[in-house]
């Protein structure tokens, strides 16, 4: 495992911004994550790490981090009976493909969620009525200080939220599934990747949902909507005009036009109202959205 230097983000994030991480490693077991953890510990430095960048903002000017993407065995996918065991860098979508040869059921939700299996355990990543706790045994946790099974009690996975912190790796997952008919799963993906093309901007370089959902009648992007703010735009980045609650990178979009904009609409739905949105889309670096004043 090469411990590179000044390698851009922004190839690895959908929304396609970012500036370099300090260093950068791509650790293939939990040995060499031990070892990049270890790296870190003697530099003082953070540790991050790269999924499929899909729920993603990185700071322009970079990050002074040492930012981890997970390859070999740590990306992996093995079906053993009911239970899945995959590297916390699976996509999703592999997993999905693997558990319908098998005839395992129960992972469809995640059809429409492009990242991996490690980033949907940091915020218990869901849809349509299904997230990661649902189908989670367990994961392993490495971190400077060792390497340990959680549950998804243990990991505290709520509505898009877990109690992680940078610099605790899921480095390996076990989902248990159930059986069913591969006709079925087909035909449930499909349904869903229909709903999801016909409302949301699926063929756009976004980061996912920009805010939670609040606990409120309209949703964050019926809000934003309804504040007149589809299509509008900071810099290269624009507010999806198909849903509100999206931010496309329209033409050379910076991470800090996208701030911008949340910064604009969380305004506006406070002024409206009475909301303050959180961010659901993670940040990494000194990019952040201000306090609603
Ligand atoms: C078009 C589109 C639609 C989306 N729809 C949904 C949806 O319906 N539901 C939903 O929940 N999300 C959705 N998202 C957001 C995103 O896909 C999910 O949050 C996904 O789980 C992020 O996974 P990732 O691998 O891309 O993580 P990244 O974006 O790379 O990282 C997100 C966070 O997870 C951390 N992380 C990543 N991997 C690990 C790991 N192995 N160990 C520890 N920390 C890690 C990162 O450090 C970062 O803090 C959507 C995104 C897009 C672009």
């Amino acid at each position: 495992m090469k411990i590179e230097e000044a390698i851009r983000l922004s190839r690895f994030t959908t929304f396609g911004t970012g500036g370099p991480a300090r260093w950068f490693a791509s650790p293939e077991s939990v040995d060499e994550l031990a070892v990049a953890l270890r790296f870190a510990n003697e530099q003082e430095a953070g540790v991050a790490v790269v999924g499929l960048g899909s729920n993603l903002l990185v700071a322009d000017e970079g990050v002074d981090l040492l930012v981890l993407k997970l390859a070999g065995e740590l990306a992996s996918v093995e079906v053993d009976g009911e239970r899945i065991v995959a590297g916390g860098g699976a996509p999703n979508a592999v997993i999905l493909h693997r558990a319908r040869e098998a005839g395992l059921g129960g992972f469809e939700f995640a059809c429409a969620i492009p990242g991996t299996i490690g980033g949907g355990v940091w915020m218990n990543a869901g849809a349509y009525g299904g997230d990661i706790s649902q189908v989670l045994s367990r994961a392993l946790v490495v971190s400077p200080e060792g390497a340990g099974w959680l549950t998804p009690e243990e990991l505290g996975l709520t509505y898009r939220h877990s109690d992680l912190r940078h610099g605790q790796v899921v480095g390996l997952v076990e989902l248990r599934l159930a059986p069913r008919l591969v006709v079925a799963i087909r035909a449930a993906v499909a349904e869903l990747q229909a709903q999801r093309k016909a409302s949301q901007p699926t063929n756009k370089r976004t980061f996912g949902s920009v805010f939670k959902n609040p606990d409120q009648e309209l949703t964050a992007g019926r809000m934003l909507e309804a504040c007149g703010l589809k299509g509008f735009r900071i810099g290269g980045a624009q507010i999806s005009p198909k849903h509100a609650n999206f931010i496309e990178n329209a033409d050379g979009a910076r991470t800090e036009d996208a701030v911008a904009l949340m910064v604009e609409a969380r305004r506006r739905a406070h002024e409206q109202y009475g909301v303050v949105l959180t961010h659901e889309v993670e940040f990494l670096g000194v990019a952040e959205v201000p306090p609603v004043r």
